[in-house]
């Protein structure tokens, strides 16, 4: 473990266009549970499973309980960013980082600093009038209830990806050029299971692609550092 952490030490070090791809493990250390995972959201008991609950079909059909849902188990508002979401800010402010892309939709990257997050899942920091598109922040969900309206009457949507719904191309196209011009590649909290993580991997053409995960991945064989740990502990060791 200890010359796995050397060489990404040395990888950072010696980089000035580090590009981070994170999962829902970004956010678990900062006490948001990965509805993925199982013993997360799957395990707990509700009339629908989530991925039903958090589908467009379901949004537009059952946009009650939907809301009910989104309310009670998406919305994390106390969490505060970990040592991982800060360090990643500070390589950015000092020129060494190009971009964070997330799979999380919590907006703590922004919080701890960052400012070139790629939010493949939208964030529920913003949400908008399905009628006439304007802008709300999430004080409009919050205190929407039941479900949230606009003064032209129309649903107040996150602007989060659900299942059933596109990414936005123009942050995959992004995250695309990020990731095909990254020196160092860094992956961390995510299992890779999860489209489109596995695909947009397949960009990088650098020899310095890490991996930190606290379990193994599909991708283990194809990293060339694995660092099985947390996430947070690991980049909050790093020197600058
Ligand atoms: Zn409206």
């Amino acid at each position: 473990m200890e010359a796995g952490f050397n060489k990404l030490q040395d990888f950072i070090s010696n980089s000035r266009n580090i590009v981070f791809f994170g999962g829902a493990g970004v956010s678990t250390e900062s006490g948001i549970p990965d509805f993925r995972s199982v013993d997360g959201l799957y395990n707990q008991s509700y009339k629908y499973p989530p991925e039903t609950i958090l589908s467009h079909q379901f949004f537009m059909k059952k946009t009650l309980d939907f809301f009910n849902f989104y309310r009670n188990k998406m919305l994390f508002l106390n969490a505060k960013p970990n040592k991982a979401h800060e360090k990643l800010a500070e390589l950015e402010s000092l020129g060494k980082l190009k971009a964070v892309i997330t799979q999380n939709i919590d907006g703590l990257h922004q919080m701890a600093g960052s400012k070139n997050v790629l939010e493949l899942h939208g964030s529920v920091l913003r949400n908008y009038c399905i009628k006439c598109h304007t802008f709300y922040d999430v004080t409009a969900v919050i205190n929407g209830e039941p479900i949230p309206k606009c003064t032209c009457s129309g649903i107040i949507k996150p602007d989060v990806v659900l299942y059933g719904e596109s990414l936005d191309s123009n942050t995959i196209n992004q995250s695309v050029n990020a990731i095909a011009n990254a020196d160092v590649l860094i992956i961390g909290g995510t299992s890779l299971g999860v489209y489109p993580a596995a695909g947009l991997i397949d960009y990088y053409k650098g020899n310095k692609l890490v991996l930190i995960n606290k379990t193994s991945t599909p991708m283990d064989t194809r990293a060339n550092l694995v660092i099985n740990d947390s996430i947070g502990e690991v980049l909050g060791k790093i020197e600058l």
